[in-house]
């Protein structure tokens, strides 16, 4: 730690994100980011107009993109939030309702930027444990009336969704306490919230460009929510960062939201595949949480999760598992192509097949 780094950062956690090695080509399936290129629309997009709009700043109400999500979403920009990524809103809506010793709560196995962020700017957070499926206790979220919330929904790496009816009753406890939605993955087959955003104020819901969309590198994310949230977090964003998003993002942004065929068709297609290849592992006898998202989680049989991360990452395939006891034993594998996730099966049923080796090797 240096000499200049304030004070209150001397407890902070980083976030670690999926590794991203250089050695060699992998299959990169550990960050849930997307194999399928992002739309052709970009490239159209981003034409000399815009080259040459760059030799001014960008538009800091990047009016452009928010109406175009807003015509898609059905909201008017006024309760439009744009960012860079999901993470950048994320940081906003926390930076404006949160300071130290806020009370909120999120699930303790969850997306794990809410820890990083609630630790490093020493909330008063609370981490309530899952049930033994894996699911969330939506009790937990309703004892106490002055606890923020925020809940990825579906939850990440579970994969695991709570309906409407069940973040409804959590919005319903306390309309003065915010409830923050973060729905990265809504878009593979789940419910949206967004459908609640005008009948409760207290409801900020939270969406990304990175998963569904293609384009995790082009950093767009957004957030809809009743006016008064979102005029808050714009006045606070023009505190810090005014110009938070460049020309190209809000252009590439537009073109991309208003890619509406390409965007179902890779949806379905992701879906397509995460489901055959679900049907394959269950058939080699895995457990396997169901997911309603672009990866799949799984629990290990004959070695650890460990192990097969290791074994996979030798044979050029990334992906993820996670430290904490309860699902020490599962890998989360984004779904990639059809070819791709061969690869990813045949790789498994070898490492399995060699896993008394492993076990041989650990006595
Ligand atoms: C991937 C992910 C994000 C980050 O999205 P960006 O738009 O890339 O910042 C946020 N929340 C969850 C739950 C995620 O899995």
């Amino acid at each position: 730690m240096g000499y200049f780094l304030a004070d209150a950062f001397k407890d902070m956690e980083v976030y670690t994100p999926g590794e991203q090695p250089t050695d060699r080509d992998y299959i990169k399936l550990n960050a849930n980011e997307s194999s399928f290129p992002p739309s052709p629309a970009i490239l159209k997009a981003i034409n000399e107009t815009v080259l040459d709009s760059m030799a001014h700043y960008s538009d800091p109400n990047c009016m452009e993109l928010r109406k175009a999500i807003g015509e898609v979403y059905h909201f008017p920009p006024s309760q439009i939030f744009v960012g860079n990524g999901a993470d950048e809103v994320l940081t906003i809506a926390f930076q404006s309702f949160y300071r130290e010793g806020y009370k909120i709560s999120f699930p303790e196995i969850t997306y794990d930027f809410y820890r990083t962020y609630a630790k490093s700017f020493k909330l008063d957070y609370e981490m309530f444990p899952l049930n033994d499926d894996l699911t969330i206790n939506v009790d937990d979220y309703l004892r106490e009336p002055d606890r923020d919330v925020v809940l990825a929904n579906p939850n990440n790496p579970t994969g695991i969704a709570i309906s409407l009816a069940d973040i409804e009753k959590i919005l319903r406890v306390n309309p003065k306490r915010l409830v923050i939605v973060d729905e990265a993955y809504v878009d593979y087959g789940n419910e949206s919230c967004l459908s609640l955003v005008d009948k409760y104020e207290n409801l900020l819901v939270v969406q990304t460009f990175s998963k569904s969309r293609n384009v995790p590198g082009a950093r767009i994310g957004f957030g809809i929510g009743a006016k008064s949230l979102i005029s808050d977090m714009n006045n606070v964003k023009f505190c810090m960062t005014p110009f938070n998003m460049s020309t190209v993002a809000i252009k590439a942004g537009t073109a991309i939201v208003k890619s509406t065929d390409y965007f179902h068709k890779y949806i379905n297609t992701i879906i397509n595949i995460r489901e055959k290849f679900e049907d394959e592992l269950e058939a080699l006898g895995f457990k396997v949480i169901r997911s309603t998202t672009n990866f799949t989680f799984f629990r290990e049989k004959n070695v650890s999760a460990e192990t097969m991360t290791a074994e996979l990452k030798k044979r050029g395939i990334l992906v993820r598992h996670f430290d904490h006891p309860q699902i020490r034993g599962y890998v989360r594998v984004t779904i990639g192509t059809e070819e791709e996730m061969n690869i990813v099966l045949a790789a498994i049923k070898e490492i399995e097949e060699e896993g008394e080796l492993f076990k041989e090797e650990a006595v």
